[in-house]
């Protein structure tokens, strides 16, 4: 890795704020609001984030509600292509399909607009943290049902520990700024 490349990826990790016990106990909550208030990393986070997918030909970045949304417009634009959100259920308004996916205890499920996605086009699913990667893997079967091609995988900080690139497509680039 190119040592300028090193510098970034700590600055932002130091601009990321744990929280220890949120929202419960034992869950130490990667808080990037204090990331999105320094412009230097704010500016460098996009920049990161961009940087492997600039050659991809993306058509449309999928950001996964509600922190996939603060930094997916930009990477959007950055990538010259079109921004989706995927939400949690009832908040779309049109006629959309819906995924479900394991929690620890229970099951959750994510949203996508009917039409959002144009047949064969080239997705970047991107959200700020993947843990088990059980939101991305319902996102890429929801982007797939509409005729889309997962082409990538985008996150600030990956849990490695969760191992939740496991449960994402063996045949796509995944990338994480900060892998801890
Ligand atoms: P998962 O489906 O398990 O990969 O969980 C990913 C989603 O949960 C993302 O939208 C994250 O924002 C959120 N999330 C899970 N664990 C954490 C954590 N330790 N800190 C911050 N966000 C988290």
């Amino acid at each position: 890795m190119e040592k300028v490349d090193q510098s970034i990826k700590e600055y932002i990790k130091e601009n990321i704020r744990t929280v220890n016990d949120f929202p419960k106990k034992g869950i130490q909550f990667k808080d990037i609001t204090t990331l999105l208030q320094d412009k230097r990393a704010l500016e460098l986070t996009s920049y990161m984030l961009s940087k492997p997918f600039r050659h991809h030909n993306i058509d449309c970045v999928v950001g996964l509600e509600s922190r996939g949304f603060l930094f997916g417009t930009n990477l959007a634009m950055d990538l010259n292509a079109g921004f989706v959100p995927v939400r949690k259920p009832g908040k779309l308004p049109a006629a959309s399909i819906s995924e479900t996916y394991a929690l620890e205890y229970g099951e959750d499920s994510v949203e996508l607009h009917k039409d959002a996605i144009p047949e064969n086009a080239r997705v970047l699913i991107h959200d700020d943290l993947i843990a088990t990667g059980g939101t991305a893997a319902a996102a890429t079967r929801l982007v797939k049902r509409l005729g889309g091609e997962v082409v990538g995988y985008s996150f600030i900080i990956e849990l490695s520990f969760l191992e939740g690139r496991k449960m994402l497509e063996d045949s796509t680039q995944i990338e994480s700024i900060l892998i801890e």
